[in-house]
C-alpha cells in the first residue's frame, strides 16, 4: 500500500466520522464563508459540489453512481466511435438509460459515426444523427482521435480535424450552441522512441500498433496540433473543449498560447499524471497557470466503468482516486506516485479556483447540465 493510498483509506474512516460529527460544529452540507484567498481542506470534499466532464459508462450497474452520490459529484458519460470495448451504439442505449434512471446526476455527450465518411448523404445523416441525440438528452457531442488518427477520405488520405467535410458539422454544433468534446491525437511521448517516455513507456511497450514513432506513414504530432489549431481559426463561434489538456500535456506554456488565442477552448484535465509531473518539476508555475487559466479548465478523469462483481471494492478505488485528485488541486500536502514520478506537492489552489475546476466551469461550458 504507499503512503497515499494508505492516506485514502484512513480518509474514508475519518470522513465518516467527520460527516456524523460536524452537525455540531457547522451543519452539513454548509462551508464556512469564502474569501478569494480561503482554502478547502481534505475534509471539505463531500460538502462541495463537483462536476466530472469525462467518463465512461460501460455498463447498466448504478454502483458507480452511487458512489458519486456520496461524493457529491455530477458527470458527464461520454460515448465514443472506437472500436475496442462495447460498441457505440450500446454506450448510447446504456447513457440514455443511465440519464433516465439518475436525472440530474448523470449527463451524456453523443458521438455520430465516421465508417461512411466518403458516402455522399454522410454529412446529413450525422446531422440528423445529432439531432436525435439531443432530443434524447445528449448536451454535448464528442469526436475521438480516429479523427486525425484513422479514418481516410476517398483518396485515401487521412482526414484531420481540419477537413472541410467536417465544416457542416461543426457549424451546425456552433450554430445550435452544442459543444464539442474532442481527443484528438496522442500524448507527444506516442511519436517518441520508447527509452524518451517518461509517463507512457508501459503502455507503448505493450501496444507497438499505437505507437506512432513506429509509424511514420500516420500524420506527426506536429501535423495534428496544426489541424485542431487551424479548426479552430474556422469555427471561433464553436465551444470546443479538448480533452486530455489539448494533447499539450507535456507543456503549460504551449497549452497556454493556444488558451490565449482561441477563446471557445476549454481544456479538460484528464492527463492527471502529466499535471502531477508538471508540480514536482515547478509547482510555482503549475500554480500559477491553473489561477491563470482558472476559467478554462474543467475537472476530467476518463474513467472507464465496467460492470463488477465487487462492488464495494469499486466504490472504495472510485472515492480513493476521487480523494486523491481533491488532495491534489486543494491542499498542499505530499503525494507520491511511485511508480513515474515520485513525490510531490499539492497545488493548494483558491476556493474560488477549485469551485471553478470542479463545476462552475462545467457548468459554463455544458451548459446543458445546468
Ligand atoms: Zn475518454
Amino acid at each position: 500500500m504507499t503512503g497515499s493510498k494508505k492516506y485514502s483509506y484512513l480518509h474514508i474512516v475519518s470522513l465518516l466520522v467527520f460527516l456524523l460529527s460536524c452537525t455540531h460544529a457547522r451543519k452539513v452540507g454548509s462551508l464556512p464563508n469564502s474569501s478569494p484567498t480561503s482554502y478547502y481542506s481534505a475534509k471539505d470534499f463531500a460538502l462541495v459540489e463537483k462536476f466530472d466532464t469525462h467518463i465512461h459508462l460501460n455498463t447498466y450497474d448504478s454502483h458507480y453512481i452511487e458512489q458519486a452520490k456520496a461524493d457529491n459529484i455530477r458527470f458527464l458519460d461520454i460515448v465514443d466511435d472506437r472500436p475496442f470495448g462495447i460498441p457505440m451504439t450500446e454506450q448510447e442505449k446504456i447513457a440514455i438509460q443511465q440519464i433516465k434512471a439518475f436525472p440530474g446526476r448523470v449527463f451524456y455527450a453523443a458521438t455520430f459515426p465516421v465508417k461512411n465518411y466518403n458516402s455522399d448523404d454522410w454529412q446529413q445523416q450525422t446531422i440528423a444523427k445529432i439531432k436525435k441525440a439531443v432530443a434524447d438528452g445528449a448536451v454535448a457531442v464528442k469526436i475521438w482521435k480516429n479523427v486525425g488518427m484513422d479514418l481516410k477520405d476517398s483518396n485515401g488520405n487521412f482526414v484531420m480535424i481540419d477537413n472541410p467535410g467536417l465544416d457542416p458539422i461543426l457549424d451546425y454544433l456552433a450554430k445550435n450552441k452544442i459543444p464539442l468534446i474532442a481527443h484528438l491525437a496522442e500524448p507527444k511521448e506516442c511519436w517518441m522512441p520508447l527509452e524518451h517516455m517518461v509517463l507512457n513507456k508501459g503502455y507503448y511497450s505493450q501496444h507497438p500498433e499505437y505507437h506512432m514513432y513506429l509509424h511514420p506513414e500516420y500524420p506527426s504530432y506536429e501535423a495534428h496540433m496544426k489541424a485542431r489549431d487551424h479548426m479552430l481559426e474556422k469555427h471561433p463561434d464553436l465551444t470546443f473543449i479538448n480533452a486530455h489538456l489539448g494533447s499539450l500535456e507535456w507543456s503549460l506554456e504551449e497549452l497556454s498560447k493556444r488558451l490565449d488565442k482561441y477563446p471557445n477552448m476549454a481544456a479538460d484535465l484528464a492527463r492527471m499524471t502529466n499535471l502531477y509531473l508538471h508540480a514536482k518539476n515547478d509547482w510555482q508555475k503549475t500554480r500559477d497557470f491553473f489561477i491563470k487559466y482558472q476559467d478554462r479548465l474543467l475537472y476530467a478523469t476518463d474513467v472507464q466503468v465496467a460492470q463488477t462483481s465487487d462492488p464495494t471494492a469499486m466504490k472504495k478505488l472510485a472515492h480513493e482516486s476521487r480523494m486523491r485528485y481533491w488532495t491534489f488541486f486543494a491542499t498542499d500536502e505530499t503525494l507520491n506516485e511511485p511508480n513515474s514520478i515520485g513525490e510531490f506537492k499539492g497545488l493548494k489552489l483558491p476556493r474560488e479556483v477549485v469551485d471553478k475546476i470542479y463545476r462552475r466551469n462545467a457548468e459554463k461550458w455544458l451548459p446543458g447540465i445546468k
